[in-house]
């Protein structure tokens, strides 16, 4: 127990840190480059929240949630999606006063009592967006955009985007209801989830994902058919713009959410070599979510990239940037007296921006060149006593093998000339 970490949870190691900051800087300047800001909220939140936020039909919520009482006996749960607690936030900091849309990212951990495998954990991260107070369909093809834009500049390929369109409140009800008729003479081939599912919200079982389900829902009726005027409109119009930015994209019949408050557009984006944990990145339109959670009915619409599947996918591609342990120059003081002289060079070199580490350990000089090597140094500083009584530093470049004796007093000049030459 003691030395393993909860299950579904993985540590970031030393050695893949430098991936997620690359990702994360990616994304962070994607963002700049687009005008969203960041927005930072608790990794917990009253439970009610996600009930309401989320939609107490939903796995999220029924199956997922990390529910837990804090000692003042109030439930708080730690977020599963970010969302909602964006919504929270710009209700109870007005930033509806702020001029339309509001446009904000988050990265962050997520937690969800999910059965963890590759790709699936029950701590994982994502990157989202969320784009509040637009109606049209160009704040969502900029969402859309965005997130292409975030994996291009990654260098991911091969990756799939389908979008479709949920309807809103005035056409869904006609569409559920064709739906319900369809479905039902295949309720007994159904599994049990998407019986229930049929009684209290049928459009999730065009999303259920087993195989005896989507058999049966192979000519159900779609959403396009059955939508009204204002929808099939701004679904025209987003497929308009998204074609006018050069995106490819695939229509998906079947792609849903199926709470009242998303509205509109719907989309993924997969990289089908996941498997079955293809999806890198969800989003969708939420007119009605602002007024779910108790603000005046505000448009919205976001997404969510689980970056743990961009890093996978990153490394089937071969994409993830080398690692950057290389140190400029390492310091080897042989003996005590030549210490504080060494140690005051790294630290004005450290200052001056250079990557500098030295030996603590006492090691002789040919394990401390054994341990420079190691840590990829281009040049190590030997100051042994010779050294010091001449007032000098041996450098060695240890790609050549080179050594040249450097005056310590201008040591500092000299070595960052050398090392940045
Ligand atoms: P969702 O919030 O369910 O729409 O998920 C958005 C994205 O988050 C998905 O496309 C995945 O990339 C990622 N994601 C969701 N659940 C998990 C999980 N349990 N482990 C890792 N990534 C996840």
């Amino acid at each position: 127990m003691l030395t393993t970490g909860p299950r579904g949870t993985r540590d970031v190691l030393p050695g893949e840190s430098g991936f997620w900051q690359y990702v994360e800087a990616v994304a962070r300047d994607t963002c700049r480059r687009f005008a969203y800001r960041e927005i930072r909220t608790p990794i917990f939140e009253h439970t009610e929240l996600f009930l309401r936020g989320i939609g107490e039909t939903t796995d999220i919520v029924e199956k997922e949630m990390y529910t837990f009482c804090d000692r003042g006996n109030r439930s708080l749960t730690l977020r599963p999606e970010n969302t909602a607690a964006v919504v929270r936030s710009f209700l109870e900091h007005k930033l509806y006063s702020e001029p339309m849309p509001v446009k904000l990212y988050y990265i962050g951990p997520m937690f969800r009592y999910d059965r963890p495998q590759a790709g699936r954990y029950r701590q994982f991260h994502q990157f989202g967006i969320e784009a509040i107070g637009a109606k049209g369909p160009a704040i969502d093809a900029e969402v859309i955009v965005l997130a292409e834009e975030f994996l291009h500049t990654l260098g991911l390929r091969d990756l799939d985007l389908k979008i479709n369109t949920v309807g809103c409140p005035a056409c869904r009800p006609q569409y559920r209801q064709a739906l319900r008729e369809y479905l039902a003479g295949k309720l007994e081939h159904l599994c049990q989830d998407c019986r229930t599912r049929y009684e209290r919200n049928p459009l999730r079982v065009l999303d259920c994902k087993e195989e005896q389900c989507s058999r049966q829902i192979t000519d159900a009726p779609k959403v396009v058919d059955h939508l009204c005027r204002d929808c099939a409109e701004h679904f025209a119009g987003l497929q308009e713009l998204l074609t006018a930015a050069g995106v490819k994209y695939e229509l998906a019949p079947r792609l849903v959410r199926g709470l009242d408050y998303y509205t509109n557009t719907a989309f993924e984006i997969q990289y089908p070599p996941l498997g079955a944990q293809s999806a890198v990145c969800g989003g969708g339109r939420y007119d009605g979510l602002i007024e779910e959670c108790g603000g005046v009915p505000t448009p919205g619409i976001g997404f969510a990239i689980g970056l743990e599947r961009v890093i996978l996918a990153l490394e089937k591609q071969n994409l993830l940037p080398a690692s950057d342990l290389a140190v400029d120059v390492f310091f080897a003081p042989l003996g005590a007296a030549a210490l504080p002289a060494a140690f005051r060079l790294l630290t004005r070199l450290r200052a001056a921006g250079l990557v500098c580490e030295m030996d603590f350990l006492g090691r002789s000089l040919k394990g401390q060149l054994k341990h420079a090597a190691r840590c990829q140094a281009k040049y190590v500083a030997i100051l042994g006593e010779n050294e010091l009584t001449a007032g000098k530093i041996l450098l060695r470049d240890m790609r050549t093998g080179e050594q040249r004796l450097v005056d310590l007093l201008e040591g500092e000049n000299s070595l960052l000339a050398e090392v940045r030459a």
